[in-house]
């Protein structure tokens, strides 16, 4: 069913002169028509294709700044005209849907807190059923792969074939140095399942400030994402709503001519000789490693068994205190971090408890018998 969703469209087949990322920029939310319009003429020239800006706005707690509203839609779709680019705005129910319609809004995009409700998804794929138009989405709040694709799904269950989504990180609880913590490899699995979806990166609502919207952004540029989407306001610090992550025109134009967009080297002859050899050679020692890793679970079986003959305990704290002790001092003095030696830790002592439970539960016999 999921892989209904491979065939989207990928960029340069949205017919809007998207050849090679797409960039959106603009304020967090529409406060009034002469700040768009002065964000927008600030932008001119910029290298973004789309404008953006929140009319309706779905804050954490009641009292702060709610969006304009209606009123705002004609606001955006002048600054848009006047600037001469698209323009975008986030919907979360049937009646933003229509209204953006009417105003000739000509991307869509779901926010976070909505792609978590999928009566809210399928409210919006029925609205937009028959309907022509870009749709992106955001990930979840929460860091759940399956619910992304699952709004994915939905829109593209409705028809719609001009599909992106967008990665603005996780929400955390306490602090951390992220605002929504990026976990990369969740939209790196997505990519891979759908190589062709649009997926594109929000820097300003990973990172919650302005000092390192600049590395997210060549991160997400790194890892060969399609696009960035990037809040820019003309006057920042007096933004009604996230005013600590908004860069001025000025500061985005520096952002993007900063950023390096590095080729993928397909079909470069020279570029993929050399990375064959060395991937050739990565494959050969991760052969080594399972192979290793293999026979450490032999070992790990015979000990299961020692301990199922003279009724000893599985787990022992005091050893395996000792052995992470001693692997993360060991692998850190190699150069490897110390949240993935603890993975790699972790997995290891899970695998061994699940293959002693395994020999301590059956007989010897019937465990070697594959
Ligand atoms: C926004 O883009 O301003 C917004 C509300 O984003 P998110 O849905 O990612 O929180
Ligand atoms: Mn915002």
């Amino acid at each position: 069913m999921s892989e209904s969703l491979s065939d989207v469209l990928a960029l340069p087949d949205w017919g809007m002169g998207f050849s090679e990322k797409l960039i959106i920029a603009g304020p967090c939310s529409a406060e009034s028509p002469q700040q768009l319009m002065e964000t927008a003429a600030g932008l001119e020239g910029s290298g973004h294709q789309v404008l953006r800006a929140g009319i309706w706005k779905p804050r954490t707690r009641p009292g702060s700044f709610e969006g304009v509203g209606d009123i705002g839609l004609p606001w955006l779709r002048q600054a848009g005209n006047k600037s001469n680019c698209l323009v975008t705005t986030e919907v979360a129910n049937p009646r933003h849907l229509n209204l953006a319609l009417e105003a000739g809004v000509d991307i869509i995009w779901i926010g976070a807190r909505t792609t978590v409700n999928p009566f809210a998804v399928q409210e919006l794929a029925d609205t937009l059923s028959g309907i022509d138009i870009p749709v992106l989405v955001k990930n979840p709040v929460n860091p759940d792969l399956n619910l992304w694709i699952g709004a994915l799904e939905r829109l593209h269950h409705a028809g719609l074939k001009r599909i992106g989504a967008i990665h603005r990180g996780f929400s955390t609880y306490g602090d951390t140095e992220y605002r929504n913590r990026p976990n990369w490899d969740l939209p790196l699995e997505l990519k891979r399942r759908f190589p062709q979806l649009p997926l594109i990166c929000d820097p300003s609502h990973i990172c919650g400030r302005r000092d390192t919207l600049q590395y997210v952004a060549q991160k997400s540029m790194d890892l060969n994402f399609d696009g960035l989407m990037l809040e820019v306001h003309s006057d920042p610090d007096k933004a009604l709503s996230d005013a600590q992550q908004q860069i001025t025109p000025r500061g985005f134009k520096e952002l993007l001519s900063d950023l390096v967009i590095r080729r993928t080297g397909k079909g470069e002859q020279l570029v993929e000789s050399s990375l064959n050899e060395m991937r050739g050679r990565i494959d050969q020692m991760d052969r080594q490693i399972l192979a290793l890793l293999a026979s450490r679970m032999e070992v790990v079986r015979d000990i299961g068994d020692f301990k199922r003959l003279h009724d000893i305990t599985i787990y022992q704290a005091d050893r395996w205190d000792k052995v992470r002790q001693d692997r993360l001092a060991l692998g850190k003095a190699m150069g490897l971090s110390k949240s993935f030696l603890e993975q790699h830790c972790n997995n290891v002592l899970k695998e061994s408890i699940r293959h002693q439970t395994r020999v301590m539960n059956e007989s010897v016999e019937k465990y070697l018998k594959p």
